[in-house]
């Protein structure tokens, strides 16, 4: 650390992103992003979008603003676009968190960075032993921000929305973020409780089943006013979020919805013969509604077969905290060549282990 580092951050602990990019032809499944390719209409529209790159990107992002607005059934006042949806969670932790914030003792682990960044101090909800967040919420937080990512990650538990509603009556006073990265491998959206509460945020991304990671596009939706207030923050922080090829990217994947749809079904398939695989195998697997499975063996921690599997040419992903993920790994799902290569590495770990 330099001498002029703000004392402000000295103790920040940024997110770990080591190992997310390994040189090396490995199968990737430690990030859960999509393995298909973007679709053609995304490709069509960059390539059209790079010869205008001269002009600064539209700092209101109206056209893609409109099609959200069009496609999620809200009004565009109620959306706000981010570069990824970890812009959106930024902004709200700077803007709607004075209370302080509350999120279950495993989860997305950006939110911790973010609270510390901030300064924001917060309290972690146990899960229960089974990894569900648990239904007696007398003893959650309260005057809390609550963040709760439904799917939740790593577990892929998932609350039906009507569960979600009741938490967000039972939190009047403060805002619930509802973390939405993953909701569309087979969750239940809480978008339309926007209208009722004025107390919701709801945050998706283009990252996992529009296969957008590296064009960095989120977004947020909640009330007007809300998302007026995170305007304003995203006015002063960075008023041209969004690069005219990120622009250009979300138009064309929005075009192309059954390309989106058609993809998501193939990894819901893949995710239930993977599942069935790994319990062959001998594997717990929790019941991931997510583009990934939570999985441990009885024989294995997770750092183990990690690092056996990363031998193989695989990557997965294992926990150093908290430690009550260090038994598992979380597997993204791929195409089912990809998992039917994961289910043979594994197959000769195991047979490995016995001999
Ligand atoms: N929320 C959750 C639960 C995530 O797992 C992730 C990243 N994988 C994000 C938000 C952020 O994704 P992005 O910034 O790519 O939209």
């Amino acid at each position: 650390m330099s001498r002029f580092f703000s004392k402000k951050y000295r103790d920040l602990v940024p997110y770990d992103t080591s190992g997310e990019h390994e040189a090396g032809n490995y199968i990737r499944l430690n990030t859960n992003e999509s393995p298909f390719s973007p679709s053609p209409k995304v490709l069509e529209r960059e390539s059209k979008a790079a010869g205008t790159q001269n002009f600064y990107p539209d700092p209101d992002a109206r056209e893609l603003t409109a099609k959200v607005a069009e496609l999620w059934g809200v009004r565009p006042e109620e959306v706000l676009l981010t570069c990824g949806s970890d812009e959106a969670l930024s902004f709200i932790f700077m803007a709607f968190c004075d209370g302080g914030a509350a999120f279950p003792s495993i989860t997305y682990s950006f939110y911790e960075v973010l609270a510390g960044l901030n300064n924001v101090p917060f309290e972690t909800i146990p899960l229960s032993p089974d990894l569900s967040l648990p239904v007696e919420r007398a003893d959650w937080p309260s005057g809390r921000t609550l963040f709760l990512a439904n799917p939740n990650s790593p577990t892929g538990l998932a609350l039906p929305r009507a569960e979600v509603e009741r938490i967000i009556q039972g939190s009047r006073d403060n805002i619930v973020v509802i973390d939405e990265a993953y909701v569309d491998f087979g969750a239940e959206t809480c978008v339309p409780l926007i209208r009722k509460y004025d107390n919701l945020l709801v945050v998706q991304t283009f990252s996992k089943s529009r296969s957008l990671a590296g064009a960095r596009l989120g977004l947020c939706l909640g009330q007007a006013e809300l998302i007026r207030d995170l305007r304003t923050l995203k006015n002063s922080i960075a008023p041209y979020n969004l690069s005219g090829s990120a622009l250009a990217a979300g138009l064309g994947a929005l075009e192309d919805e059954k390309y989106t749809r058609d993809n998501c079904r193939t990894i819901m398939e893949n995710r239930a013969f993977t599942a069935v695989g790994l319990r062959t195998l001998g594997f717990t697997v929790t019941n991931s509604l997510g583009n990934f499975l939570l999985a441990r063996h009885p024989r294995f921690s997770g750092g183990e077969l990690s690092q056996k599997l990363k031998a193989s040419g695989i990557l997965v992903r294992c926990y150093s905290t908290p430690e009550a993920l260090a038994p598992y790994v979380r597997i993204t799902i791929g195409t089912r060549k990809q998992m039917e290569a994961l289910l043979e590495a594994l197959k000769k770990i195991e047979e490995d282990e016995r001999q």
